[in-house]
């Protein structure tokens, strides 16, 4: 313990400050505005993980960091589809997953959007079309987006929901 309090005298800084990414500063802005106009300041959106790693669903949890603070500029992730505005589809879509998905569309008020999120759901990954894994482009859903990555970094993401926004709507 005296060590420990040693240490932290010595090397006195405990936090670190971070570099302001004014770029990240832009985009966010410019997304608010956008949602502000087009969802009236709010915009829903249902994750779901179609047969996923988990890495697009932790980018995805950095999102409600302090740092990026998505809900600031009102962004909500939601549990129920019937709340949701958008649908973020990461994984593969195995064929055991294939109802669900289309399940959680149909469930959705209309119109509803779906952009895939990570190079899995088009199948532009390291994994291809086979007796388990469907891929998005067989569920013949609208897709009217798509963010690439492996998994995209959650800067990618904001950038990618406000892409979304530009040229979709
Ligand atoms: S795109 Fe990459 S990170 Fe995302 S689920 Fe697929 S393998 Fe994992």
């Amino acid at each position: 313990m005296i060590k420990f309090w040693q240490r932290r005298v010595e090397n006195s800084i405990v936090t670190r400050h971070l570099e302001f990414d004014k770029d990240l500063e832009d985009i966010k802005k410019e997304l608010k505005s956008k949602i502000a106009k087009k969802f009236a300041g709010s915009l829903a959106i249902r994750m779901v993980s179609s047969g996923s790693c988990n890495a697009c669903e932790a980018e995805c949890n950095a999102l409600s960091n302090p740092y990026y603070d998505l809900q600031r500029l009102g962004i909500h992730f939601v549990a129920s589809p019937r709340h949701a505005d958008v649908m973020l589809l990461s994984g593969v879509v195995s064929v055991n997953m294939y109802h669900h998905v289309l399940e959680v569309y149909h469930q959705m008020p209309q119109p509803a959007y779906i952009i895939t999120l990570g190079d899995c759901p088009l199948l532009e990954g390291v994994f291809k079309e086979n007796f388990a894994i469907k891929g998005a482009d067989s569920l013949k859903l609208p897709i009217s987006h798509h963010i690439r990555g492996c998994p995209p970094e959650p800067k990618e993401i904001i950038r990618g929901l406000l892409d979304f926004l530009e040229d979709f709507m």
